[in-house]
C-alpha cells in the first residue's frame, strides 16, 4: 500500500444509518494504514454478535458498569441507540492519541450532535448514505447479525439519521456508498485531509 499524506490529524467521526458499510469502510481504511488510523472501541450493553470479539469490537458491558462511566463522566459522548447504550470513552482516545494514531469513531448521529455542541475533541465528519432504504434494509438483512425486530428498529432510525445528511454544514462530507471501491476512494481522500 502507498504511503499515505495526512494533512489533518484531527480524529475523524464517521456517521450514518446502521447497515450502510461504516464498518466495512473504516476496517479497510485501518487496514490499509494501521500506522495511521485506528478504530476506537466503544463500550456498549448490547450483546456480542457473533464474530464479535470483546476490547475489539467494543467493551462489551452491563448496564450499569455503563452508568458509572457516564458519572465519572469517562465519555466524550454516549447515547441510546435502538434500546441500547454506546459510548466513546475518554480514556481511548487519548490512548490512541499518545500512540500518534488518528481515532476512527463510528458513532451515531446523537454522538455527533453531543461532540459538536461541546466539544472535548477537535473532530471531522463524514456522513454515509445509502444509495437507496432498499439498499440499506438488502444490507442489513444480508448481514444476518440481526433478528426481525432489531432490523425494523434501525430501519426506521435509518429515516431519522439520513435527515442529518442534509443540514448544510453539519457533515464536512456526504459519502453515497453505492460501489463500495468508489465510496473507499472517497473516504481515504476525505481521511487523508484537505
Ligand atoms: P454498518 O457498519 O454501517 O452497520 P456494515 O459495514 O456492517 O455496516 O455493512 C453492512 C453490510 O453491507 C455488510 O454485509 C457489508 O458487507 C455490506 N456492504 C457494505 N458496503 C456495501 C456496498 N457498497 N455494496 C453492497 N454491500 C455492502
Ligand atoms: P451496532 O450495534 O450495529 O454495532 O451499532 C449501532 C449504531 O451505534 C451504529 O450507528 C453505530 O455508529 C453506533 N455506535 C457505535 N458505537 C457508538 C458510540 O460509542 N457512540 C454512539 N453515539 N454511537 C455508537
Amino acid at each position: 500500500m502507498s504511503p499515505l499524506q495526512t494533512s489533518d490529524r484531527r480524529p475523524i467521526v464517521i456517521s450514518g444509518p446502521s447497515g450502510v458499510g461504516k464498518g466495512t469502510l473504516c476496517q479497510k481504511l485501518i487496514n490499509s494504514y494501521p500506522d495511521i488510523f485506528a478504530f476506537t472501541v466503544s463500550h456498549t450493553t448490547r450483546g456480542l454478535r457473533p464474530g464479535e470479539v470483546e476490547g475489539v469490537s467494543y467493551y462489551f458491558v452491563s448496564p450499569s458498569s455503563f452508568q458509572s462511566l457516564v458519572s465519572q463522566s469517562g465519555f466524550v459522548e454516549h447515547a441510546v441507540f435502538s434500546g441500547h447504550n454506546y459510548g466513546t470513552s475518554k480514556q481511548n482516545i487519548s490512548d490512541l492519541t499518545a500512540r500518534g494514531l488518528i481515532p476512527v469513531l463510528d458513532i451515531d448521529v446523537q454522538g455527533v450532535q453531543q461532540i459538536k455542541s461541546n466539544p472535548c475533541i477537535d473532530a471531522r465528519y463524514v456522513f454515509i448514505k445509502p444509495p437507496s432504504l432498499g439498499a440499506l434494509e438488502e444490507r442489513l438483512r444480508g448481514r444476518g447479525t440481526e433478528k426481525e425486530e432489531a432490523i425494523q428498529k434501525r430501519l426506521a432510525q435509518a429515516n431519522i439519521e439520513l435527515e442529518y445528511a442534509d443540514i448544510p454544514g453539519f457533515f464536512d462530507m456526504v459519502i453515497v456508498n453505492d460501489d463500495l471501491e468508489e465510496a473507499y476512494k472517497k473516504f481515504v481522500e476525505f481521511a487523508s485531509g484537505p
